[in-house]
């Protein structure tokens, strides 16, 4: 895990030995993808580490994010699929935002990690090591660069501290556990690449030997559901424990029911290449953990990924096991808003999709969520995210996290009127969000412009002119006298006198006046037939007030919270019993 560009794909490339990053477009890695690491190659390129004998594990299987977070949320049983994961930090960045996002997922989520310190090639005067341990590439570069590296990692350490984490290079480590594992790698020349491994493969086996041995209880969790050419829709799977056959019946989570079907291929690639790369399948009669296979089958459409998938054994309960598998999902359908009004969200996988559903659920953002979807946006998500253009119009939404959008389905959501937001950090959806809320309020407010009405109590001073137009001075008693406010004369059967069509403070103009204020005001009627004379309609003794209304109330609730103190709400409850508003 990591930011974007901190050198994950090609960290991976480097530990395999192949090339995935440059067949990708612009090198994003895009997919959830994963390489076996036989011991062999293990042991190989650990040999000058002298760890030969330390090595215990028959493999180790290297399962490749998609550039953030969903992967630590992959259930298996309940918990992270995910024993250990590493995250990936840019010596020349430092933490970045979806570092520290990675990193409160998987503190959340009480994954073990450590951190690969990348890119220390590009330290400047590096003397490249080609696949040299860490400690013996150090011991080579010159005292600047020594000093260059020490530096860089105290910052990055205190940048931990600020998170709340010790950190500590991995070889002076000596409170595993309390203190985090630094290891500084290079993907591209190989330093310290040794030191990861061994690292990895030392601190599964002192610390999981339980959780990593091997049992015949099958353990399998759907990583991606896919459509393949000459394969219909296929579910990528990591088997970490059991065995699993051609003509199974399994049952796998999906959107709305249980998946009840049978096995008809298993699919893998082949050894020390990624599943992602494409290229012809092995077949298998059967497969046994640990490993990533592709499962063909009928009916698998509506399959969510992150989920577990279940074996059905001859003396199994198949309801048991069918809610077993919805379990997942009710978690996910329990946090969508009872009202139907809200936000639609739609991710990649189930585990994104919850992690997206806490964040938007925070005390800081709360945005209510109406329905959901997994898997890329198709015309039928933008069909139920058009329901809300009824029930409320800025909530025709859909947070699209990490997924894409079907060209069908955005030229629908253009016609239809339906926004789609698009991100693959969580909070850049949320920037999003609250960019276009901002907008469509500025909007609203603009529009009701007009009809605002702030509460204000003049008493007459003097008057200037009876008539056409009226002009007094006046005292600001209570609340706030604006330009365009409509003024009546409650002592006088509420008649109205026509609006404020200038103040003047000090013989200055003025836009308006507070409490306290003596100014003169200009008053205006709307048309003659309603233009009102002073000393005959009304006159020195009576108290003019803003006409409020309802509606008025409602403009200044929605869009004028910021200007209205609390003393100006009480002069409007004040205002609401005169006209009798309830
Ligand atoms: P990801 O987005 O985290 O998967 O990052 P990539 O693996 O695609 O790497 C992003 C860019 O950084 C690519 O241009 C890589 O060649 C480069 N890169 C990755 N690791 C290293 C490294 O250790 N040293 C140097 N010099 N460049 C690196």
């Amino acid at each position: 895990m990591g930011h974007v560009d901190a050198g994950k794909t090609k960290l991976l490339d480097c530990i395999r030995g192949t090339n995935v990053q440059e067949g990708e477009a612009g090198g994003i890695t895009q997919q959830i993808g994963a390489t076996y690491l036989p011991a062999e190659n293990i042991r190989e390129r650990t040999m000058e580490l002298r760890a030969d004998a330390q090595l215990n594990v028959p493999g180790v299987l290297v399962i490749d994010t998609p550039g953030h977070e969903s992967f630590t949320n992959l259930r298996s049983r309940g918990s992270s699929l995910c024993d250990i994961a590493i995250l990936v930090v840019d010596i020349t960045h430092r933490l970045q935002p979806q570092t520290i996002e990675s990193l409160n997922l998987l503190r959340m989520r009480n994954t073990e990690f450590i951190v690969a310190l990348n890119k220390v090639d590009r330290i400047s005067g590096w003397k490249k090591c080609k696949n040299a341990p860490f400690v013996k590439a150090i011991r080579q570069q010159t005292e600047d660069v020594k000093d260059l590296f020490n530096m860089k990692l105290a910052e990055i350490k205190t940048q931990f501290q600020d998170q709340g984490l010790n950190t500590e290079l991995y070889y002076k480590n000596k409170e595993k556990g309390e203190c985090l594992s630094i290891v500084p790698t290079s993907a591209i020349s190989g330093e310290g690449i040794p030191d990861l491994l061994l690292f990895l493969v030392q601190w599964a086996q002192k610390t999981m030997v339980e959780k990593l041995t091997y049992v015949d209880k099958v353990q399998c969790t759907v990583l991606e559901v896919k459509v393949i050419e000459g394969h219909g829709t296929t579910i990528d799977v990591v088997l970490v424990n059991g065995e699993l056959h051609e003509g199974d019946q399994i049952v796998v989570c999906g959107l709305q029911e249980p998946i009840v079907t049978t096995v008809r291929a298993l699919l893998t690639s082949h050894p020390m290449k990624e599943s992602r790369v494409k290229g012809t399948y092995l077949h298998h009669k059967k497969i046994k953990a640990a490993q990533s296979i592709k499962i063909t089958a009928q009916g698998l459409e509506h399959a969510v990924a992150g989920t577990c998938l279940h074996v059905v054994g001859p003396d199994d309960d198949m309801d048991a096991i069918k809610n077993s598998v919805m379990e997942d999902m009710e978690s996910v359908m329990s946090r969508i808003e009872k009202s139907g009004e809200g936000v639609y969200v739609q991710a990649s996988t189930l585990g994104s999709l919850e992690a997206l559903l806490e964040f938007l659920k925070s005390p800081a953002v709360r945005i209510p969520v109406s329905g959901i979807g997994i898997g890329p946006v198709h015309k039928k998500d933008i069909m139920k995210a058009g329901v809300m253009l009824e029930k409320k119009k800025e909530d025709a939404i859909i947070l699209a996290f990490d997924v894409k959008v079907t060209t069908e389905a955005r030229e629908l959501a253009d016609d239809m009127g339906v926004k789609i937001f698009c991100a693959d950090i969580i909070y850049h959806l949320f920037d999003l969000y609250k960019d276009y809320i901002e907008k469509i309020k500025e909007e609203k407010k603009k529009e009701s412009a007009d009809e605002v009405v702030f509460p204000c109590i003049l008493n007459i001073l003097r008057e200037f002119n009876k008539k056409d137009p009226i002009i007094l001075g006046v005292k600001v008693v209570d609340g706030i006298l604006k330009i365009g406010t409509p003024i009546c004369v409650p002592s006088r059967e509420f008649i109205d006198i026509g609006r404020i069509a200038s103040i003047e403070k000090n013989r200055n103009p003025v836009d308006y006046a507070e409490k306290g204020d003596e100014v003169a005001i200009k008053i205006v009627a709307s048309n003659r037939e309603e233009q009102k004379t002073f000393g005959r309609h009304f006159d020195k003794k009576d108290e003019l007030v803003s006409h409020i209304s309802r509606r008025s109330i409602d403009i200044l609730n929605e869009s004028y919270m910021n200007e209205m103190s609390k003393e100006k709400w009480d002069l409007i409850v004040v205002l609401k019993s005169l006209f009798k508003i309830f």
